[in-house]
């Protein structure tokens, strides 16, 4: 705390993994002799290097980039790129160390590493991206390799911006090595389902939540925040499996539809045009806009999935979900519930999904295009699709069981954060003192 104490975001992943330990730590006495909560809150290298790029009229830009490789004990180091201006060294930090444990718990072998830059994709050109994107890679390119370090997408990185970059790392490498990125088109070495995986599986998660509680999503109303990958293919499975979404939202405001969302309209202003969720209500008469984010989680709703960015949720917000008979509330952006959110949804018996379980479904099936790149093959819809439920029930199985087996019955969150945390501390110590 004395060292980091600035580094408000990560401080607070940390203490939300370790404030859960306890339990472990009296069955394993052997991770306090092998220090190991001192080793893992220490990334194995952080590299942060300058990012200099042109825009439409020829003047010279510079923003800083990062790469945080945290852990490989389970497999290369794996996780998103973030574009965004509040990205920083805590930013990067918190989100690189819930990938370790998320990664962990997918049961598949990859490591955990995050990385992006404080540049602002809102209202550059495509050209201005792409430069941009060259310019990133330019220096990204000498750390990372299908075998060392596998980045991904994450807020302002989609499947455009994976095209620049791998485009770029192409050029210099001048190999073919298409497992060193994640989420590119099908077509040019992507996997079917990627786009999907967070949005659906966050979804497959619920639906395991449920049946534990003899339920279904069928009927029920559901809030989802954030209008981006994420959101999108929530709403999407949602909507398929018979819930009614009547919200979402971007970082300037939310909307609220008494008659379901559209969302072929959310995808025509977010995925096709690049507008503001604003424009929703043209489409949708009967559809209110209000300014300001936080007044989405005042909706009624059974189901609050949380889409958009971290700490979206604060106690207040969970209180007054809590008070309209929310029932489950499912994390498919990093760390978008405040501690005392969380506290809130545990003494109210709200089922809570945490993110580090509920939104594992985009790395696992990143994973599965990784897989696919080393055997030169591609798998079908159906395939990838099949095997991303069977993840996520496993991932919600293994949460539920090992909560029980370290004395807390019921609370996936810390279910996911031991098994995370047991696996990796075995690794770590079976690997060696380094
Ligand atoms: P996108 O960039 O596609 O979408 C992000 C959405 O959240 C946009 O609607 C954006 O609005 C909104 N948003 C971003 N920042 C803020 C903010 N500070 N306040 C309010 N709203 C904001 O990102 P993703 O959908 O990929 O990511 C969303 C979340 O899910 C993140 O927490 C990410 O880490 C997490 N996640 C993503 C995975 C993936 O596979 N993509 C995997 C696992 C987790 P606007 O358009 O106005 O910026």
């Amino acid at each position: 705390k004395n060292k980091y104490g600035y580094q408000t975001e990560f401080l607070q992943a940390v203490e939300e993994v370790f404030s859960t330990l306890v339990p472990v730590f009296e069955q394993h006495p052997e991770y306090i002799e092998q220090n190991i909560l001192s080793r893992i809150v220490e990334p194995d290298r952080i590299i942060t290097f300058r990012v200099t790029w042109q825009d439409d009229q020829n003047r010279v830009h510079v923003n800083r980039g990062y790469r945080v490789q945290f852990n490989n004990v389970v497999g290369p180091y794996k996780g998103g790129l973030r574009f965004h201006p509040t990205v920083n060294e805590s930013i990067m930090k918190f989100l690189a160390f819930e990938q370790i444990f998320k990664n962990a718990l997918t049961g598949l072998p990859i490591g955990g590493a995050k990385g992006g830059s404080d540049f602002d994709p809102k209202g550059k050109s495509d050209a201005e991206i792409m430069r941009f994107c060259q310019a990133f890679m330019t220096e990204l390119y000498r750390h990372i390799g299908p075998d060392v370090d596998v980045p991904a997408g994450d807020i302002g990185v989609g499947a455009r911006e994976i095209g620049y970059l791998w485009g770029q790392y192409k050029r210099i490498k001048a190999m073919h090595e298409a497992g060193v990125l994640t989420g590119k088109q099908p077509g040019y070495g992507g996997s079917l389902v990627r786009k999907e995986a967070t949005g659906y599986g966050l979804i497959y998660f619920v639906e395991e939540m449920l049946k534990d509680a003899n339920d279904t999503l069928s009927g029920k109303t559901v809030v989802v925040s954030g209008s981006g990958n994420v959101a999108i293919y929530a709403i999407e499975k949602a909507q398929h499996l018979g819930a009614k979404v009547v919200a979402c939202s971007d970082s300037n405001g939310y909307v609220y539809d008494p008659d379901g969302i559209d969302l072929n309209v959310v995808k025509e202003i977010k995925e096709v045009k690049g507008e503001r969720i604003k424009k929703y209500v043209e489409y949708r008469p009967n559809a209110t806009y209000t300014e300001g984010c936080t007044g989405i989680w005042t909706i009624p709703c059974d189901i609050a999935l949380p889409c958009a960015t971290q700490n979206e949720i604060d106690g207040e917000s969970a209180k007054i979900l809590i008070a309209n008979g929310v029932k489950v509330v499912a994390e498919g952006a990093n760390m978008p519930s405040t501690p005392e959110a969380i506290n809130e949804y545990l003494a109210n018996g709200v089922l809570f999904g945490p993110a580090k379980a509920a939104n594992a479904g985009g790395v696992a099936t990143s994973a599965l295009e990784m897989a696919q790149n080393s055997s030169r093959t591609y798998w079908s819809f159906e395939k990838v699709d099949e095997k991303l439920r069977d993840i996520m029930r496993n991932i919600y199985r293994t949460s539920k069981e090992c909560a029980e087996k370290y004395g807390a019955p019921g609370n996936l969150m810390v279910g996911a954060n031991v098994a995370g945390f047991v696996k990796v501390a075995d690794g770590m110590i079976a690997e060696g003192v380094y």
